[in-house]
């Protein structure tokens, strides 16, 4: 565990040493779980969701684009179930004056629980050597048996008390299971109280609730209320989907972990609209090709895992998450949910307007059921980072080695493409031929020109921000027009002459190679 958190502090470390992230207005030494990117995480960001985007809308005949507005009426946010129902339980410890979520505390009280089991299997593992027979052990064995039961009659109330919103009952948890507070250790607790996740602001003049705006907790809802103008405007026919990139914002309670719980984020959701009865059928066909999407970038097959849920939201009849192993332990990346025609019908009911689709071959009007997914795009940054920060021994000066750190991102999502560098910077003859290269490969990639160190120096810096190619003007490029192009990954240098730069760059960062 702490080493863990060694290799997490680094990466957050390394994310602001390297312009990927800063946190937002240091210098009133910040905002809590805000945070701005920096010119190399504003382009890695960019890519993330040009690889969503095009992977979801432009290879989908079916799927089109929306960009909705952040403010929406505030009858939307009464409809969709948020203003009742999008809370959390919150508690807090009197002495240390630390803010909880009473549901995570028990979990965690529960991952401890799951620990000890381990525990005891490794114990017994190495005990038997090779007569261990695990499954044997874990249905037999006491002391595990009496942990498995405790776990599961602690998950199942913490379920029901989550689901009949019952405070006083999380808070006796609490007490029974002598939770203390993490951090000081003490069991001085207040009650535990619903907090509403949803930032709210004020319309202009009109005074009160009246002219009360939320900004939206999801994007989702931009999609349900305009599905009626999206399917008569582009003639669309069941199934099909509306997919959109933008901003939310949630009052999290507790966001300790960087960029993974934030209050400003954003999400990339699609919503696909299906025929009631079919929706099973588009759910299990969403969840492989999500995950499809994650391992095209090279996310190692051990750290993404399905997980489904025990318990469902009100609006859904099947819901499933994909966890990614981040460095804090497995959390949820994303989600796909069948939910029903819950939006769509909540809509009509609130706002009287028919939100329906009129199925030519049925000749019958309904209101369609969805299969939404859900991704977080500051999620999906750090999973990305935390898996191609590296740290490896590569061959050094006079035969002996060196660390060296290495951002080996996916080709076609790195921030730069090409780094292109004078062998020596006082050469004004490489500095225009390095120069000239430069002017031309910019048209094609986003490339950086570089004289500002000694090649060793440029090299290691562009490892530390993931550029796959260097390339190097010397004084043999003057007589035959060939530079040495110097693979991120391989550390292999191969002279090829300028003409085939464009095309040998392209091989490996063009998005269709993951697209496919
Ligand atoms: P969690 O249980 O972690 O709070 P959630 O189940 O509330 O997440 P959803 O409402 O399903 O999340 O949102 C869809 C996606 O949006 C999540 O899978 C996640 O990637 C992202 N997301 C949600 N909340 C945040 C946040 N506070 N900061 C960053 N990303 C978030």
């Amino acid at each position: 565990m702490a080493q863990q958190n060694d290799a997490f502090k680094h990466l957050i470390a390394h994310c602001k040493e390297y312009g990927f992230i800063y946190q937002s207005s240091e210098v009133y030494d910040g905002l809590s779980a805000v945070y701005d990117y920096g010119p190399y995480g504003v382009e890695l960001k960019n890519n993330i969701k040009d690889y969503w985007w095009r992977s979801m809308v432009h290879m989908h005949d079916n799927i089109v684009g929306l960009d909705a507005a952040i403010f929406m009426h505030p009858k939307t946010w009464k409809a969709s179930g948020h203003v009742d129902a999008f809370n959390d339980p919150l508690i807090d410890n009197k002495d240390s004056k630390k803010r909880y979520r009473a549901d995570v505390l028990i979990e965690e009280y529960l991952d401890k629980l799951r620990e000890k089991i381990q525990k005891n299997v490794k114990k017994a593992a190495k005990r038997f050597g090779e007569k261990f027979d695990e499954a044997m052990f874990l249905k037999t064995n006491e002391r595990v048996l009496r942990y498995q039961e405790e776990h599961g009659r602690i998950k199942q109330r913490l379920a029901d008390a989550l689901s009949d919103g019952d405070m006083a009952d999380l808070r006796a948890m609490i007490d029974e299971l002598e939770i203390a507070d993490p951090e000081s250790g003490s069991r001085n607790w207040t009650d535990v109280r619903q907090f509403n996740l949803m930032f709210s602001t004020q319309l202009g003049n009109i005074a009160g609730e009246e002219g009360k705006l939320y900004l939206r907790p999801e994007t989702a809802q931009g999609i349900f209320v305009n599905f009626l103008n999206v399917q008569k405007t582009t003639r669309q026919k069941l199934p099909f989907g509306i997919a959109q990139i933008g901003k939310a914002f949630r009052n999290e309670i507790v966001a300790r972990q960087f960029i993974f719980r934030m209050r400003e984020f954003e999400q990339m959701e699609m919503q696909y609209f299906v025929q009631p009865g079919t929706e099973m059928q588009w759910y299990e066909r969403w969840r492989e090709t999500r995950m499809r999407w994650h391992r095209a970038l090279g996310m190692p097959e051990g750290r993404l895992r399905f997980h489904e849920h025990d318990a469902l939201a009100h609006y859904a009849n099947a819901a499933v998450d994909i966890e990614f192993e981040f460095p804090f332990g497995f959390k949820e990346l994303e989600g796909i949910h069948s939910r029903t025609d819950f939006d769509l019908g909540s809509h009509q009911e609130v706002s009287g307007r028919k939100l329906q689709y009129y199925d030519p071959q049925r000749q019958e009007s309904y209101v369609p059921y969805v299969v939404e997914t859900s991704i977080g795009c500051d999620r999906m940054f750090l999973a990305l980072m935390s898996t191609a920060l590296q740290e490896e021994e590569v061959p050094g000066q006079e035969g002996k080695t060196r660390t060296r750190e290495v951002l080996k991102l996916h080709p076609a999502i790195a921030p730069i493409k090409a780094a292109i560098m004078p062998l020596k910077r006082n050469e004004e003859r490489l500095v225009n031929a390095a120069q000239d290269i430069f002017r031309q490969l910019r048209f094609s990639f986003n490339c950086q020109y570089d004289d500002t160190g000694s090649i060793g120096k440029l090299y290691s810096r562009q490892d530390a921000i993931g550029t796959p190619y260097c390339i190097t003007v010397d004084f043999d490029t003057l007589e035959d027009e060939t530079v040495t192009i110097r693979d991120r990954d391989t550390l292999e240098q191969e002279r090829v002459p300028i003409q085939r730069l464009e095309e040998i760059i392209r091989r490996r960062v063009d998005m269709r190679g993951i697209l496919e």
